[in-house]
């Protein structure tokens, strides 16, 4: 073999792996439903990315479709039961400790998060840089393991922090310090639940999004990093309208409160601890209640993949769509103003059965690994982990997602892109060139 035809294999060799090292920049809109983005027309931001990329006609996500359960999920590939976080709310009977959503201590300990690893610990094992931005989890020491930069989470970071993170991450990208940013935004969630997702501010809260996502774009495109960067951009989950005093089961009107040991969360799915002697006095009760079933550990339907988790309760209640289970109305959550007083009821809320439509969440993506003007057909929020793995060149760890159902939206691996072909034929005429003269 002479040495050009050598050279050429070992360019080959060398050119698989810069292939797969490029950059990645992720979004988690929180509850960005998958329709609220089938209008285009006043959503520049979003057309540009659908039209220079993919997007998928709807996310299902895992049960239940609550905010902590999917953020695993989506970052590990796992089910709840395999990956253990199962709730917003959770209790772990042996230590009596409580996950609380929000930013309570105890839910920063390890406890919660280290039975799974997420997509950014392998990736700093790995020797990645991972820069990430109100990411729920992001300040935890998982596995023995941080990423490299976290701004830690905030209730509701505003336009001006997401847009920062924007420009942060973009030039923490360019310059190399970061090989994989990730940013997370509240807002579209929170309006959701206020005012419902028909609501005027659901409209509002999606065009403020909406102008920072033409930044994005304007951003990526003057700093020249089109053929640098992955972008990918998915919600945890969707969201319902609630008609609030229509549709709630309050619980204290079947069963006593005092034979409950522990009761966490309130709404679409309740976990409940009943005492050991009164267990199926509440189960039998429970069971006769409209629009809600009543579950013993073991009877979870198999496909909710729950069931197994070291933090699901004795008995869990889950309510029928629109309805919201709770001890009673005395205790329904209102929301307050910014001066902390309740200004009225919530009147959106998921959390419920994960093949409910209305809890479908989305994804987009652009960039060199992603086809172009692409509509893929509908994924599992299980599925995602496999993706982002692909195209920061990690091998997956085992999961539950399936690669038959995401394979189609990315370039195939024989397409060149544009940077990796000109670095192709400049180092085919480099090792020509030496050839020629040893
Ligand atoms: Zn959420």
């Amino acid at each position: 073999m002479s040495r050009s035809v050598l050279n050429f294999f070992i360019f080959l060799l060398l050119c698989r792996s810069c292939d797969s090292s490029r950059k990645l920049l992720l979004f988690l809109i929180d509850g960005l439903r998958y329709d609220y983005t089938d209008d285009l027309q006043n959503l520049e931001g979003f057309r540009g990315i659908v039209e220079n990329g993919v997007k998928v006609d709807y996310m299902t996500p895992d049960f239940p479709s609550l905010s902590y359960p999917n953020y695993y999920s989506l970052m590990t590939g796992r089910f709840c039961d395999v990956h253990q976080m199962t709730g917003n709310y959770m209790w772990d009977k042996d230590s009596t400790k409580e996950f609380l959503i929000g930013t309570n201590v105890d839910s920063r300990l390890p406890l919660w998060w280290d039975g799974s690893e997420p997509l950014w610990v392998t990736g700093q094992k790995l020797g990645k840089s991972v820069y990430m931005y109100y990411w729920p989890g992001c300040e935890v020491t998982i596995l023995g393991v941080r990423p490299s930069f976290c701004e830690k989470y905030v209730h509701s970071p505003s336009e001006k922090n997401l847009t920062d993170a924007m420009e942060n991450s973009l030039n923490m990208l360019k310059s190399n310090k970061a090989d994989m940013a990730a940013i997370y935004y509240e807002k579209i969630d929170v309006e959701g639940h206020h005012h419902g997702p028909h609501s005027q501010q659901i409209q509002n809260a999606l065009s403020s999004l909406d102008q920072a996502l033409q930044y994005l774009n304007r951003l990526i495109k003057e700093k020249n990093m089109r053929d640098e960067i992955n972008v990918v951009l998915f919600s945890d989950h969707g969201m319902t309208e609630l008609k609030w005093l229509e549709k709630v089961i309050e619980l204290d009107k079947y069963i006593s409160m005092s034979s409950i040991i522990k009761m966490m969360d309130r709404g679409p799915v309740v976990s409940l601890w009943p005492k050991e002697d009164k267990f199926e006095e509440i189960y039998q009760n429970l069971s006769r209640v409209n629009n809600m079933k009543v579950y013993k550990k073991q009877e979870i339907p198999d496909r909710f993949h729950y069931r197994n988790g070291r933090f699901v309760s004795t008995l869990t209640l889950v309510a029928e769509p629109g309805w919201f289970i709770t001890e009673n109305k005395g205790k329904l959550p209102f929301w307050k103003n910014s001066t902390g007083e309740a200004e009225g009821w919530q009147h959106g809320w998921h959390g419920y059965d994960n093949e409910f439509i209305d809890m479908r969440g989305f994804f987009m993506a652009q960039g060199p690994d992603f086809k172009t003007n692409y509509r893929a057909g509908p994924i599992r929020s299980v599925d995602v982990y496999n993706i982002l793995c692909k195209t920061l060149g990690i091998e997956p760890l085992p999961n539950n997602g399936s690669w038959s159902r995401v394979e189609s939206m990315l370039r195939s691996s024989t397409d060149v892109t544009r940077p990796a072909l000109i670095y192709s034929l400049l180092l085919s005429l480099l090792l020509l060139v030496q050839s020629e003269i040893f």
